[in-house]
């Protein structure tokens, strides 16, 4: 059972200890208190543990201070939605996570060069974009493959994100010792940027991983889902990192592995979007790249990795994680799916336009009048005079993680 506090809520002390004593007047049942940081104010809520089947809502839903009462499924206890609690958006490092805020991480796959480090983040920052993937941890098919740089990049992908203004990275774990070579390394570097932990389509299950991920707070986490298990093992998986204390997570989809979907490299899953974000509070990423694989133009002239893009958008994702190389004929992985950093004005603009198309859809099918969050969102991004983002989609304000003002139509 969950017990939602009221978010105007700050000092949460005294209702805490009503609830948890009115918990202890039922035999086996504990309360634990989560906080979670949302965009705009925190949540309170009071988890009731054990056996709870037959403890009554309504007394909890009675206290002040309480917003309402849910009987929790015995699936995804900290990641579900349960009909009713609020999607976990999360702030970090200045940039906003969640469901009604675009993020687009553009970047290496595998790091290689200082060089190519240096042009990227530099057309990151010259197209507004301050999140960024740089793989530095490479899990690899065949031993004999590049497997990453590991800690020896570290440094100058850290200095050189502090001097473009990147605020968070995209970095694959394969590893729990990772996590600290990671944070160290941001430490000696003077903390100029911010990490987010990836797990690995080939880690889905790696439950030890999941764990040490999940027992670390400093960094959020980018969940891939694995590719050749079902979505509710991909989701408990993200409940293991939840579980162990870490629930800023979002959920990514990255394809799945079928000859199927061939020529694509892997089968675009992505009309499973709105499955996670009904049954899950987390925020969902798209990987077109890794999905699709390959460079090819459709007809119309726009890459099918772009495509792809637009289907995970208009989905009700919210964040695209996208490789791109200064030069993809010598990137040492995944060059051939890579986009070319001329192609980052035009990736950001189909990428904004994917998303004010998403949220007109939303506030056309909720009707006129309808008052939903979305439309709130895009009608304050309008109104913003200061005109530093005109595109409708995100926030002009400091979290924003691209802009994408000087970017060219797709
Ligand atoms: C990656 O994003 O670099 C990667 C290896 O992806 P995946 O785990 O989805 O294959
Ligand atoms: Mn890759």
């Amino acid at each position: 059972m969950i017990i939602l506090l009221k978010p105007e809520i700050d000092q949460p002390g005294e209702i805490l200890r009503s609830i948890i004593s009115m918990a202890q007047r039922y035999d086996g049942v504990w309360a634990k208190p989560y906080s979670y940081s949302g965009r705009d104010c925190g949540i309170t809520e009071v988890h009731l543990i054990g056996s709870t089947r037959t403890v009554p809502t309504q007394p909890f839903a009675a206290l002040p201070g309480v917003l309402r009462v849910l009987r929790v499924s015995a699936k995804y206890r900290l990641i579900g939605r349960h009909g009713g609690a609020e999607p976990l958006g999360f702030e970090y490092n200045g940039v906003s996570f969640g469901r009604e805020t675009l993020n687009v991480f553009a970047g290496l796959c595998a790091v290689d060069t200082r060089e190519h480090v240096a042009r990227t983040m530099a057309a990151l920052a010259e197209n507004g974009v301050v999140t960024t993937r740089m793989g530095a941890y490479k899990p690899r098919t065949s031993p004999y493959d590049f497997q990453g740089l590991g800690a020896e990049c570290l440094p100058y992908v850290f200095e050189l994100a502090g001097k473009h203004g990147i605020r968070v990275i995209a970095i694959e774990a394969t590893h729990a010792r990772q996590i600290d070579e990671l944070r160290s390394a941001l430490e000696n570097a003077g903390n100029p940027t911010g990490v987010m932990l990836q797990v690995g389509t080939r880690n889905a299950q790696n439950f030890e991983l999941l764990k040490a991920i999940g027992q670390q707070r400093d960094f959020p986490v980018l969940f891939k889902r694995g590719m050749g298990i079902t979505l509710e093992e991909s989701l408990n998986a993200c409940e293991y990192v939840a579980s162990e204390g870490n629930p800023r997570i979002v959920f990514c989809f990255r394809g799945v592995r079928t000859h199927l979907g061939d020529p694509h490299r892997n089968l675009l899953d992505f009309g499973l979007v709105p499955v996670v974000l009904r049954q899950t509070r987390l925020a969902v990423c798209i990987d077109p790249s890794h999905s699709v694989g390959r460079m090819d133009l459709a007809p119309d002239g726009l890459p099918d990795i772009f495509h792809a893009v637009g289907q995970g958008l208009i989905a009700g994702a919210s964040m695209v994680l996208v490789d791109f190389h200064p030069e993809p004929k010598v990137a040492l992985c995944d060059g051939p799916q890579a986009l070319t950093l001329d192609q980052l004005p035009r990736l950001v603009r189909y990428a904004a336009t994917a998303r004010a198309a998403y949220e007109s859809l939303v506030a056309a099918h909720n009707g006129a009048g309808a008052d939903t969050r979305l439309q709130k969102e895009s009608h304050m991004e309008q109104a913003d005079a200061a005109g530093r983002s005109r595109l409708p989609f995100g926030r002009a304000r400091s979290s924003v993680s691209i802009t994408g003002s000087r970017a060219a139509a797709p």
